[in-house]
């Protein structure tokens, strides 16, 4: 009997800690063996000169939600994940939102029907909540939580945010049941006051946009976010941290031993606020919450991956189109910075970015890549080691990483179902050229060869203790 299904020579394996020159073997979808060389097996794939990553782990992304400032996603669960894969990414963990007045469970049961059978990736869901009451707090989450949905979303803006007493009562069922609490941390009072001041003024282009929302909001809604996590002792993780501010605050956190999880994502790291200083409707291009912010702060970010700070980058997808009158252009004849839906896609562009902007710039190292987009995420959502990593019985989820292989984004390079793409022109050097989940080809030289709908419902483990530790591979 033949050892090994597949077998990936010569290729350099690289973790978040080590960098191996090993072959892999994988067999029943998952790797079996790293040793210095892989004999027997049915087929051979040769990755000289490659880098062989686990599979990216794409821990925010959205996808067939509700209209958002009256606007659909574009993207499916199909077309979503599939534009993930191409990417390298292959386990993505998407929302699902609750709707008030009815059970958790029931609205879950809408996004199993649009992912089941239809993402060709693996996925598992975080739930937004929107009305945490007792009853949702004492008897919905921890069930969910015991069938593997262990995270929850809260807002502190937009319609629908929650109050700060809402937001200690997830925590306190995340700390006694295991589970992870996402913020998205700005205060939604001082944007409304500050957009109102430039409605009334009249000042109504997109460059208001970053003007309602400068980076003290976001520091704001942080630092409550992070005492209020002191105060229940529990983890959290800040999202889509754009701004040096809110970085102080988390690092301030950090240093105080207080578990606080930063995420960033590639549109902070390549936009500042300039972008909304192009002409027309050029800048909802580039619209998406919390703004970009001042020429510094890419760098600042850039630190605070390298030093640690940050544990994940997502890429925030959401496919709101752009040219379409149902799409970023539906609220009026002129942009109108209150008016645009907030949101870029990027599921699929998101690891080559950060390959190519930190590790071929020589910004982080490769280990820090692999950390913060696969690795960490896994780890902080509870799918470690089954996913995040190369490692004996983890889920054969691999990318060969070509580090020489230069492109230039285009929409047209992309699979994304959306009409552009924000990082439009952007040369990059590195990308995937062979993308393996559970052991199965799905993506080859730019090629989608994977069957539809063969991606899997992760049921995730309970967070809030050091999820790597003493946990079996098939711990969930
Ligand atoms: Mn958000
Ligand atoms: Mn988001």
């Amino acid at each position: 009997m033949t050892q090994f299904d597949l077998v990936i020579q010569n290729g350099t394996v690289v973790t978040a800690t080590d960098t191996i020159r090993c072959d892999v073997g994988v067999k029943d979808g998952r790797i079996s063996s790293l040793a210095e060389r892989l004999t027997d097996a049915h087929e051979f794939v040769d990755a000289d000169g490659m880098f062989v990553l686990p599979g990216g782990v794409d821990a925010h992304v959205h996808l067939d939600e509700p209209p958002f400032y009256g606007v659909l996603l574009n993207d499916s669960y199909e077309t979503g994940t599939r534009a993930a894969a191409h990417g390298g990414t292959t386990t993505i963990i998407s929302f699902a939102q609750q709707q008030k007045g009815r059970p958790l469970r029931e609205s879950l049961d809408d996004y199993h029907a649009k992912a089941d059978g239809n993402a060709v990736v693996d996925y598992g869901f975080h739930i937004i909540l929107t009305d945490p009451s007792e009853q949702v707090a004492n008897e919905e989450i921890p069930a969910l939580i015991k069938d593997g949905y262990t995270s929850y979303k809260c807002f502190m803006t937009y319609d629908g945010y929650l109050d700060d007493g809402q937001i200690l009562r997830t925590m306190e069922v995340a700390k006694r049941e295991g589970a992870m609490v996402m913020i998205h941390a700005e205060n939604e009072h001082c944007i409304r006051h500050m957009a109102k001041r430039f409605d009334d003024a009249g000042e109504t282009s997109l460059g208001s946009f970053s003007k309602m929302a400068p980076m003290c909001v976001e520091r704001e809604g942080t630092h409550r976010a992070i005492s209020m996590s002191e105060l229940i002792d529990v983890p959290i993780l800040i999202v889509h941290v754009s701004g040096r501010e809110a970085m102080d605050q988390i690092r301030w956190g950090q240093d105080r031993g207080l578990k606080i999880y930063g995420e960033t994502c590639p549109q902070y790291l390549m936009f500042t606020d300039e972008v909304y200083d192009k002409e027309g409707w050029e800048g909802a291009k580039f619209l998406f919450a919390p703004p970009p912010r001042d020429a510094e702060n890419p760098d600042a970010l850039w630190r605070g991956i390298a030093t640690g700070m940050f544990q994940v980058i997502s890429s925030d997808h959401n496919a709101f189109q752009f040219d379409s009158t149902s799409g970023k252009k539906a609220g009026g004849s002129e942009p109108h910075f209150r008016q645009v839906a907030p949101g870029i896609p990027g599921i699929e562009a998101r690891l080559a970015l950060v390959f190519s902007e930190g590790v071929s710039r020589g910004r982080i190292d490769i280990n820090t890549f692999v950390a913060t987009t696969a690795t960490n995420p896994a780890k902080i959502y509870g799918l470690y080691p089954r996913k995040g990593t190369i490692a004996v019985g983890a889920d054969a989820d691999i990318a060969i990483w070509d580090p020489e292989k230069r492109q230039t984004i285009t929409h047209d390079l992309l699979h994304e179902e959306v009409d552009f793409t924000p990082y439009e022109g952007v040369e990059i050097k590195g990308w995937p050229i062979k993308v393996y989940s559970r052991g199965e080809l799905i993506v080859s030289d730019g090629e989608f060869v994977g069957e539809s709908g063969r991606g899997e419902f992760l049921r995730r483990n309970r967070i809030n203790v050091q999820p790597a530790q003493g946990q079996p591979v098939r711990g969930n």
